[in-house]
């Protein structure tokens, strides 16, 4: 439903003229995050302030109108997609970087701030920001805080909500809060904690605090390559069972391998049935010391060839081809699903012959690249929009995928959120009361259910199936 021409014209007024977007060809672009769903929004306003954000959702809230929150449209939830219309809130133009405190090792930011201009800003400090998602060239520090974002570097520091002291956050009235602070403990209710991971639904977030580690003296890099995943995920479970928790444990498959190499030629054997790269840092004698018991732990698993990044060079050409994996699948198959679970760490052998099985059942090719230290497991299920059908199928496996994580003693996400994806799911792992406790506290902060509509909890006003209830296959000829 378009908005009327006066909503039209206040929105105009709060942000200016030109950070209004209403034509329907332009409002085309702001469909889609990273997902596979999408639906048009009524028109994207882009606030440049705190107080514009503020004024925006007001008018929102007096016209009965949804705002969906926005960052960068990486997500792979949905959690972008304006799937009841309404206003997209994209906060791209709130994008400094406020301060660098180098005494209390703080950073504090606006919401469009994307991951890598903090991540270089800090390092110009010596310091490092620590969540590190593989869209960081990208995603914003707003997006990342609202999913609650890991990456690899999270295994062994801890995922986004571990590293925000501080935010700011404007609620579906246009009321306006600062939660958090300085002190380790959170007194009163841990409202900041409720907020991380709310995937847009509770607020909208304008300012954050977090905190910067000192950049570590050292870090060595391991590629190992296995002949199989099952032989790579032994490899993990007996890194972590000596002990060790380095700073990133990531593994990638054969197909992962091919697509990466061609594309990066980051000296990755195509030959190989899975790859590890390890890195572990700190002080120089013990990230020494911890990577030599690494590379013997990987040696006794049978490594089938190991290499150590030699310079820094040689480290950030290796986690390019990581980083950028996901991109590089498109030589394979020009559209992808990416799926994301966690299982208990043993259990990857088993979860992910399962997920090779339902590939070959469906005849989907599925890359895996993943965050093997955490269990975290990403099926990237690869396809061509064009082919007829393939979407139901595509989705099919997805669900069934999913299945094999819960039946595993796994969970929905590690990463990525619920959305629009798997809020159908949420019932296979909390109870109808879970739930409800959940969904009080949506209505307490948002009683309308104004902002953004229709994600994480499951929504009766839909078909059971994504495709279907997102209406894709229609557009699908052009995407
Ligand atoms: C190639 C690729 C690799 C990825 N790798 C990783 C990874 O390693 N780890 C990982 O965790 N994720 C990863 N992701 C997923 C995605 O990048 C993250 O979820 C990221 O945090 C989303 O940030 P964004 O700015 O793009 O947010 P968007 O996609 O724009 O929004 C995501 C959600 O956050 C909400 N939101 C955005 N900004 C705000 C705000 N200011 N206030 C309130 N709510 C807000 C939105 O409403 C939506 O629900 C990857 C995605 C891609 C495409």
């Amino acid at each position: 439903m378009a908005l009327s021409q006066a909503v039209v014209r206040d929105l105009r007024r709060i942000v200016g003229e030109q950070h209004v977007v209403d034509q329907p060809n332009d409002l085309r672009i702001f469909e889609r995050d990273a997902s596979i769903t999408g639906a048009t929004p009524d028109a994207i306003v882009l606030p440049g302030t705190r107080d514009e954000v503020v004024g925006v959702v007001k008018l929102a809230a007096q016209h009965g109108i949804p705002v969906v929150p926005r960052g960068a449209g990486t997500g792979l939830s949905g959690g972008a997609v304006t799937l009841r219309g309404g206003i997209a809130l994209q906060l791209s133009r709130m994008r400094r970087i406020l301060e660098i405190d180098t005494g209390s090792r703080t950073a504090t930011v606006e919401p469009g701030a994307v991951n890598q201009d903090l991540q270089q800003e800090a390092a110009r400090h010596g310091l490092f920001y620590a969540p590190d998602p593989s869209s960081q060239k990208a995603c914003t520090l707003g997006g990342n805080a609202a999913e609650n974002s890991g990456g690899p570097h999270c295994l062994y520091y801890g995922v986004t909500t571990n590293h925000i002291i501080g935010m700011e956050v404007v609620f579906a009235d246009g009321s306006l809060a600062w939660l958090g602070g300085d002190a380790p403990d959170r007194l009163g209710l841990d409202l900041l904690g409720l907020m991380v991971g709310s995937e847009g639904t509770l607020c909208t977030i304008t300012r954050i605090k977090v905190r910067l580690l000192p950049a570590p003296e050292s870090i060595v890099t391991l590629m190992a390559a296995f002949p199989t995943i099952e032989s790579a995920s032994h490899a993990v479970s007996d890194v972590i069972g000596h002990g060790i928790v380095p700073a990133a444990l990531e593994m990638m498959d054969q197909v992962t391998i091919g697509a990466v190499e061609a594309h990066y030629k980051a000296g990755y054997p195509t030959d190989a049935g899975a790859v590890l790269l390890v890195e572990v840092d700190g002080l120089d004698e013990s990230a020494a010391e911890l990577a030599a018991k690494v590379e013997e732990i990987l040696r006794v698993n049978e490594t089938s060839s190991l290499r150590v990044a030699e310079d820094a060079a040689e480290r950030e050409l290796l986690w390019a081809g990581r980083k950028g994996a996901i991109g590089a699948l498109g030589r394979i198959k020009p559209n992808y699903y990416l799926h994301d679970g966690v299982v208990p760490r043993t259990r990857l052998p088993e979860v992910l012959r399962r997920v090779g099985e339902i590939g070959e059942h469906y005849r989907l090719p599925v890359a895996n690249v993943f965050h093997a230290g955490d269990g975290n497991l990403h099926p990237n299920i690869l396809f061509d929009m064009r082919d007829e059908g393939i979407l139901e199928k595509v989705e099919a496996a997805g669900e069934e995928m999913l299945r094999a994580v819960v039946e595993m003693g796994g969970t929905l996400s590690g990463e990525h959120g619920i959305g629009i994806e798997k809020n159908a799911f949420m019932p296979w792992i909390y109870s109808p009361d879970d739930l409800d406790a959940m969904l009080r506290v949506k209505r307490v902060l948002d009683p309308e259910e104004r902002l953004n509509p229709g994600k994480i909890f499951p929504d009766p006003e839909r078909e059971p199936k994504l495709v279907a209830r997102v209406g894709l296959a229609s557009e699908a000829r052009w995407w």
